[in-house]
């Protein structure tokens, strides 16, 4: 399965969707950058998923700043054992592996001894202000959603929010990772995109059930295939620090099953633990009982990356010969990246049948002038007509439009799905509304 990583890798180097960062200077662990195809399709990932939760009842955005008062750390448990790996270190290589990577007492890279395991915390540290001492130091979000706590009571009393109701947040969270690893499946700058909802206790197992079945169903809804997703439940002892119940939605990546996805029952920890630290009274007044008490918290949390890689591996596919009937590409593996319409990162490619007819050309581009403000579209002139598709199929891209002879005298250009690769002749004029149409989620 290393083969189909490399694969996987390469294309979404090669075609603009990720690379490392800083490359020029020779990369920088644990981080990537996404390029314009990354971005576009980071940015639809995000897009679909604040749609579906805004869909549902009683749902508010925020976006909280990336650096906070670092109180905040000292009372969601993040300075202290709850946000570290257990760490051990090789005797001669100064490699360092995480506990439960390593079996047996040696190094797995070199074969040397290891230490004892130490514990290593996983916040990033920074300075504010002027001084760089001690009294100076606060640390980059570890997680989004502590964002979503501090401003708890503000969201709860200025939007005039009653029990149940859910904030969603997406950004950027840091951590300093010691092992990252598989391309962009660990890094230590990723992007969360979370929902608390807040629930009287007694309610809270019905939540979590209820959330659990959104998440999944959302992942299938944009095409994930069902035997590539599953929920694992974990068990005590194994748990998050501050988790009552959790379960992991896990993709099936090609090195293995792993967790893309978090779904907590957090308990009143959270509230109930900023109130002792901050001394203000976060509870929920209900005004039918007259009872006051801390909301119990469920939380889907998802890394950006992580989703868009288990999107990206799943759609990639390799077809081999017969997929175009041309004699030259049956015999070559064409890639498609069958992506969903609404993640794909491009929509549209127009393509003159050949460019060194300037009349196509410049019909050409009067379609892909027309088309741009409605839909990401590209404009692509270079190679023959069937390479030009093949290279929009490796991207995902769901239609191409076709300018030819025909459509300098019938004003008509000839359209083609991706997936079924059906080809039919539409009216310029009709071309917007069409392509609307084929598109719509
Ligand atoms: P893991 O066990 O893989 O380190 P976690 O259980 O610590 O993850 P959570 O703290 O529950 O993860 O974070 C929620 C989600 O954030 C994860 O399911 C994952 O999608 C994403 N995430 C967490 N850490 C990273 C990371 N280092 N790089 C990319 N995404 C991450």
């Amino acid at each position: 399965m290393a083969e189909k990583m490399d694969k996987i890798i390469s294309l979404a180097k090669r075609r603009g969707f990720i690379f490392p960062s800083s490359e020029i200077y020779g990369g920088f662990g644990g981080v990537y950058d996404f390029g314009p195809l990354g971005f576009e399709l980071k940015q639809n990932i995000k897009e679909v998923w604040l749609r579906t939760m805004k869909s549902q009842e009683n749902i508010v955005p925020l976006d909280s700043a990336i650096l906070m008062n670092p109180k905040v750390w000292q009372a969601s448990g993040h300075l202290t054992a709850g946000f570290a790996d257990e760490l051990v270190e090789c005797k001669s290589c100064h490699k360092r592996f995480k506990t439960d990577e390593i079996k047996g007492n040696k190094c797995p890279e070199c074969g040397g001894e290891i230490t004892k395991p130490k514990k290593f915390n996983l916040m990033m540290k920074t300075f504010v202000g002027a001084v760089e001492d001690e009294a100076a130091v606060t640390y980059l979000r570890g997680e989004t959603c502590q964002g979503i706590y501090v401003n708890y009571l503000n969201i709860l009393n200025l939007m005039r929010l009653k029990i149940p109701f859910g904030v969603i947040q997406i950004g950027k969270a840091f951590r300093n990772e010691v092992n990252p690893k598989n391309f962009i499946f660990r890094t230590r700058e990723f992007e969360q995109m979370e929902m608390e909802w807040f629930c009287e206790s007694k309610e809270a197992a019905h939540f979590f059930d209820f959330w659990k079945e959104q998440r999944m169903k959302w992942y299938e809804d944009l095409g994930m295939k069902k035997e590539n997703l599953r929920i694992v439940e974990i068990p005590e002892g194994k748990r998050a620090h501050y988790a009552k119940k959790q379960i992991d939605i896990e993709y099936h990546f090609p090195f293995g099953w792993k967790e893309i996805e978090g779904i907590h029952n957090r308990g009143d920890f959270d509230l109930s633990n900023h109130a002792k630290h901050s001394g203000e009274d976060l509870r929920y007044f209900d005004e039918e009982s007259g009872q006051k008490y801390f909301p119990h918290i469920i939380e889907t949390s998802v890394g950006v990356e992580r989703a868009l890689f288990a999107f990206f591996c799943d759609a990639y596919q390799e077809i081999k010969g017969g997929r175009t009937k041309t004699t030259k590409a049956v015999k070559e593996v064409e890639i498609l990246l069958k992506l969903d319409k609404s993640l794909a990162p491009i929509k549209v490619a127009v393509l003159p049948l050949v460019r060194n007819k300037p009349k196509l050309v410049k019909k050409a581009k009067e379609v892909y002038q027309m088309l741009k403000p409605h839909f990401t579209c590209q404009y692509d002139e270079l190679g023959s007509i069937g390479r030009r598709y093949r290279r929009g199929d490796e991207i995902g891209t769901i239609a191409a439009i076709t300018i030819d002879f025909e459509t300098l005298e019938k004003e008509d250009v000839t359209i083609r799905d991706r997936d079924s690769m059906a080809q039919k002749r539409i009216k310029i004029k009709d071309l917007t509304k069409t392509l609307k149409e084929k598109l719509k989620a």
